[in-house]
Formats: structure tokens, sequence, C-alpha cells
């Protein structure tokens, strides 16, 4: 229980990558709050949380909206009486060539995955200083990190992560507020479930441990980011991709 009596924020919990790291918080003994568009899909990761013995709370809210998320950080804050761990998880793809990208394509996919972490984190960063103590851990990209033919957006966006991620981590850690990423790379998600056959076969060949991770193997780097076995780490990306980029 490395997280006892801490409050987690994580962005995008509703499936996937970051419904995983809410139940894996969650059996760390840390409260979870978490965001989506969906309330539908939010319904069974309340009662996955709420199975590990920790409060679970669901916040109807887009990323992409400040005004909301400020409303949602100091709603948290205010009646957990912190807030200990941020997990920026919110994430798109609008994938084509950059040649015909469209515009709103572009502007879509920046506005999510790199305003959105700015919108969650100036609020929560607020909270953390004052209390003198946090984690904030941002999911990036292997993307970001080496780039992908008709993934511009995406990785501009993730890249751009990676430079927040590090000129956080340097603002913030006289106050002992730590910021690092994770770049998963492949990952069993809706999101990487519309990739073609032939592009899933392609990745698996560039795969040395030759398969896809499960979302519960980004959770579980998280916990360790997020507790105090790391808490001589900051400012680094923690790269999850089963040996693909090294
Ligand atoms: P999914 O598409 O399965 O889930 C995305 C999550 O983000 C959903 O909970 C969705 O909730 C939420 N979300 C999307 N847009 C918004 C928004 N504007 N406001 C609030 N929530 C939003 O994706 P994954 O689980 O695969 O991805 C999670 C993160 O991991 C993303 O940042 C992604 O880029 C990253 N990643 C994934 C990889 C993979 O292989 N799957 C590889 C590398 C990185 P809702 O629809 O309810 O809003």
């Amino acid at each position: 229980m490395r997280l006892d009596n801490k409050v987690a924020l994580v962005t995008g919990g509703t499936r996937g990558i970051g419904a995983a790291i809410c139940i894996r918080l969650a059996r760390e003994g840390a409260s979870i709050v978490f965001t989506g568009r969906d309330i539908r899909a939010a319904t069974p990761v309340i009662s996955a949380i709420k199975e590990c013995g920790v409060d679970a709370f669901f916040h109807k809210a887009d990323v992409t909206d400040k005004e909301r998320m400020e409303e949602v950080v100091n709603e948290v804050a205010k009646q957990l009486g912190s807030l200990d761990i941020l997990v920026n998880n919110a994430g798109i793809t609008r994938d084509s060539l950059f040649i015909r990208m469209k515009e709103d394509d572009w502007n879509a996919v920046i506005n999510t995955n790199l305003n959105g972490v700015f919108n969650v984190t100036q609020a929560t960063a607020k909270i953390m200083l004052k209390q003198r103590s946090g984690s904030i851990i941002n999911i990036s990209s292997v993307i970001g990190v080496a780039g992908n033919a008709g993934q511009a957006n995406y990785a501009a966006s993730k890249a751009g992560i990676i430079g927040l991620t590090k000129a956080l981590a340097k603002e913030f850690a006289t106050r002992h507020v730590r910021v690092n990423a994770i770049a998963p790379g492949f990952i069993e998600t809706e999101m990487t479930k519309k990739l073609p056959d032939e592009a899933r076969e392609k990745a698996l060949a560039q795969i040395p441990l030759n398969f896809f991770a499960e979302p519960s193997d980004i959770a579980s780097a998280a916990a360790f980011l997020a507790s105090e076995d790391s808490r001589y780490i900051t400012g680094q990306v923690l790269v999850v991709d089963g040996g693909m980029k090294m």
C-alpha cells in the first residue's frame, strides 16, 4: 500500500491506460478522482476502484476546457483535503500524412494532448506547490521521442509534453513536486485496435520482447513514479516499449 492516504487525479480514466492507472493506484491505497467525457464508460471503472476499498469520484470534464478543469481540481482539493498525484493521460490521435493533414486535425490533437496538460497542470501545480509535495506524471509516447510518418500532430504534441515535463521538473523541484513522463510503446487499447493488421504486424516486428503491452504495464510504471520509491527521480522520461526504441 505505497499510496495510502494519497489523493490521485487521472485525466481520461474511462478506459484503456487511464482506467488501468486508476485501478492500480487504488490498489496501492490512493483515493481516485478521474475525468473523461463519457459518463457511461465511467461506471465500471468506479466499481473497480471501489472494490479496492478506496474512494472513487468521476467528473465529466473535457481537458480542453480550462475553466472546467480548474473547477474540478479545486473541488478535489477542497473535498479531499489534498492533491498528491496527477496523471495527465487523456489523449487522442487524428492520423494522416502531413501534406494532407487538415488544420482541424492538427488543432484537435494539440489542444487535447498538449494544451490539455497545460490546463490541468497549472491548476494542480498551485495546490502542490503550496503543499510542498506532489508527483505529476505525463503520458507521452515513444512517437514523441522518435517521430512517426503519418503522425506529425501526435508526435509534436507528445514531444511537447516531454519538454514541458523537463521545464516543470526544474521549476518545481525546490518545493518537492516531481514531474516525470512515461513514453509507452504499443499498448493494446481502443486507440491501437483501430490500426490495420498490416500496421500491427509491422509494429510487432520492431519490438524485441515480441508482444504488445497491456494497459497494466503502463499502470505499474505510473504507480512507481507516483510513490516514494521514485523520490529521487524527476524530469525523466520512462520508456515502456518492450525495447522498441532503444
Ligand atoms: P483510449 O483512446 O483507449 O483512451 C483515451 C482516454 O482519454 C479515454 O478515457 C477518453 O475518455 C479520454 N479523453 C480523450 N479526449 C479527452 C478529452 N478531450 N477530455 C477528457 N478526456 C479525454 O487511449 P489509450 O488508453 O490508448 O491512451 C491513453 C494515453 O496513452 C494517451 O495519451 C495516448 O496518447 C497514450 N499512449 C497510448 C499508446 C497506445 O499504444 N495505446 C502508446 C503511447 C501513448 P472519453 O472518451 O470519455 O473522453
